[in-house]
């Protein structure tokens, strides 16, 4: 394995230091840099006017294999993942067959292994097929080499909250966590965008705030009667966030992630009747864009989570109708939280780490990840130019969906380097070598 010397680097935006990586962790920090070791190679990289950042940690990313091969792969998503700076991602469930067994999840956590550009942890389903009938096999997919803790029937809500009880209470007993679609069926039936002003003008069935606000609400209470952890995934509702912030003040055990995408898109992209814009939940309005961001400021909102949902172009080119919901996400995130979070000054480049990085290691638990940039530490982080401009281009990505709505659009910040477990798997915004031949962590 090759040693990394990192010359010049800004430590999360603030102080200049060099790094030495060695044998996948940070074995200096500071002027002080260790001696070259013999026998084994070094690259030294000038890092001058580069930030390096813990690598960030996707807690909702959708791979779509096993059995949706056309859309992604591990690999293509993998790849993805590395370019857009994240050393985790954590593959959704709704893959088919639907990652509901200790099998399926054992065989996607195997597959990231095997690519090696990120690490992959699969999520569980809560029930058996999302079907919202009977809970899945919870116990087993924590047990499995998958070591779930993360379950989430994402796509669809977990409606019945029975369900949604017996599931909060099962995962607390390996430390597991329920990461909720918030979204009552019953008031969303036939949606197609945000119930309001512009959904009457269009003509087109509204899914309003309310259906994703009733659900968050009952289950915070649900997360306090027993006492177990709740993740309410995509928050995209003024509302929700209120509800959020008094669930957290009365000490709930609740956290939330926003998309890069609710950050900066409102419902008005949708008189263009562009299927690229149709995602779940949908985009909403200007007021609730501004609260989310000042709720990932603030701390209400913990995280951010791409929901990079990739699609094949015949279900996102079409009538509006008909179009798949969703949009690509792993390798614009950096660059669209650094444009509405970090160039507006809502935040500074440490706290970007902890929304990215930290904090989604801490609630899924992974000890090895969203770590200080320290000595001893393991060498999962990334290198960034916060100078760079670039013009999102689809067709360069290496995920395979080009439904990215953000398309066209120029947006600030460039991932530089990635370094998984001190393996440089991206290089100059490149993909390098993977890291292979890794055992399970
Ligand atoms: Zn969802």
């Amino acid at each position: 394995m090759t040693d990394h010397l990192i010359l010049g680097a800004k430590i999360l935006g603030e102080t200049t230091a060099d790094l030495v990586l060695r044998d996948g962790k940070i074995a200096t920090l500071g002027a002080d840099t260790a001696a070259p070791r013999e026998g084994v190679p070094l690259e030294t990289i000038d890092a001058t006017g580069l930030i390096a950042l813990p690598g960030m940690v996707d807690l909702h990313t959708h791979l779509r294999e096993p059995g949706r091969e056309d859309a992604e792969t591990v690999e293509t998503g993998s790849r993805a993942a590395a370019l857009g700076g994240f050393t985790a991602v954590h593959a959704m469930a709704n893959s088919s067959p639907v990652a509901d067994t200790a099998g399926v999840v054992e065989q996607v956590h195997r597959l990231g292994l095997e690519s090696g550009w990120t690490e992959v942890h699969p999520v569980g389903a809560v029930t058996v097929g999302l079907a919202g009938e009977n809970l899945a096999e919870l116990g087993a997919m924590a047990e499995s080499s998958a070591q779930v803790r993360m379950f989430s029937d994402d796509g669809i809500c977990v409606h019945n909250p029975v369900l949604m009880r017996r599931a909060l209470e099962y995962v607390k007993s390996f430390d597991g966590f329920v990461a909720q679609h918030a979204q009552e069926p019953l008031l969303t039936e036939g949606a197609q965008m945000n119930e309001g002003c512009v959904s009457s003008v269009l003509g087109l069935p509204g899914w309003p705030a309310v259906a994703e606000e009733a659900i968050i609400s009952r289950d915070v209470l649900l997360a306090q009667h027993v006492e177990s952890r709740l993740h309410v995934c995509h928050v995209s509702t003024k509302g929700s966030v209120e509800i959020i912030r008094w669930a957290k003040e009365r000490g709930i055990d609740v956290t939330a992630e926003v998309t890069p995408h609710h950050l900066i898109l409102t419902e008005e992209m949708v008189r263009s009747f562009n299927p690229v814009y149709k995602v779940n939940p949908p985009l909403r309005t200007a007021e609730d864009v501004q609260a989310l961001r000042e709720a990932l400021a603030d701390g209400t909102i913990d995280v951010v989570g791409t929901d990079h949902a990739p699609h094949p172009t015949q279900l996102k080119e079409c009538e509006w109708h008909q179009a798949a919901m969703g949009m690509t996400g792993l390798e614009t995130a950096l660059s669209v939280v650094q444009h509405t979070m970090v160039e507006t000054g809502m935040m500074d480049w440490r706290r970007f780490a902890e929304v990215t990085s930290v904090r989604p290691a801490e609630i899924a638990r992974h000890g090895h990840q969203g770590r200080p940039l320290a000595v001893g530490e393991p060498a999962n982080l990334i290198l960034v130019d916060p100078q760079a401009r670039r013009t999102v281009r689809p067709e360069e990505h290496a995920t395979k969906g080009r439904n990215s709505p953000f398309s066209g659009m120029e947006l600030p910040g460039r991932v530089h380097s990635t370094f998984l477990a001190g393996h440089r798997v991206v290089a100059d915004g490149a993909l390098q070598t993977s890291l292979t031949g890794r055992e399970a962590d």
